[in-house]
């Protein structure tokens, strides 16, 4: 193919400003649609990664990151509205089209609320699909994600990426859910039965769940203040945890 002539579906899944291909990750258990769809989105010149199950696509997304989220809703395990309001509750904004098979106002209703930003209903026209796809990814969201700094510790909620002191900081998923309810309320003393309810979705507090808490405040005070001039996580006796630069009252 000669370079020197314009072809413009050169364009096609690929990112308006840098030309990159755009990242797409397809959530889908039923192996025969996901490869269709990997390779229909290739042939598009999108850059694809398939996962077959909520839980392998939410672990995916606390390391990888992507364009546009296919999802489907029906998957073993964790659905896909499930991980879909994982993924908004931790502030990850990347578009999420959600494949449905129920086509019941309802099952829309509750994806677009959960944060999907369209749906397509299967069985679907490729076509249909393709053109959703880019209406979304043209649509986008504002690309400068939320960064929180406190000292040296800084949160990149897009990339979930931690680091201190300028080096990178390995944390679970619950680990950096904690981190980041205690760096979005830095400074104010955050209860135990708060981390209950916000970080661990539980409304009834319990003596294993305050084990639970206490275990990951001690695990994440080991990773982000271990070696550091200034430390960061504080326990409030009989109060709760605070984040912030000075030491205890
Ligand atoms: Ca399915």
């Amino acid at each position: 193919m000669p370079t020197t002539v314009a072809i413009p579906n050169a364009v096609k899944g690929r990112a308006a400003t840098s030309g990159r291909p755009l990242r797409v990750l397809v959530v889908e258990d039923e192996r025969k649609v996901a490869e269709a769809l990997r390779l229909g989105l290739q042939g598009e010149g999108y850059d694809v990664v398939v996962e077959n199950s909520g839980e392998a696509a939410f672990f995916r997304l606390t390391t990888d990151r992507f364009d546009l989220i296919l999802l489907d809703l029906r998957l073993p395990g964790r659905d896909g509205i499930e991980i879909l309001s994982a993924v908004r509750r931790r502030g990850l904004q990347t578009p999420v089209v959600v494949l449905t098979a129920r086509d019941t106002l309802e099952d829309r209703v509750v994806g677009l609320d959960a944060g999907a930003d369209d749906y397509v209903v299967k069985p679907f026209a490729f076509a249909e699909l393709l053109a959703r796809i880019r209406a979304v990814a043209r649509r986008g969201r504002p690309a400068e994600a939320e960064r929180l700094t406190v000292d040296t510790l800084a949160i990149d909620c897009a990339t979930h990426r931690v680091t201190r002191a300028g080096k990178t900081v390995e944390l679970t998923v619950k680990e950096f859910d904690l981190l980041l309810h205690l760096t979005r309320h830095a400074r104010q003393v955050v209860s135990r039965d708060t981390l209950a309810r916000e970080v661990w979705q539980e409304t009834a507090r319990s003596t294993t769940l305050d084990n639970v808490i206490d275990v990951h405040v001690s695990r994440l005070r080991r990773k982000v203040d271990a070696d550091q001039p200034v430390r960061l996580i504080h326990t409030i006796r009989g109060v709760g945890f605070v984040l912030r630069e000075a030491g205890n009252p």
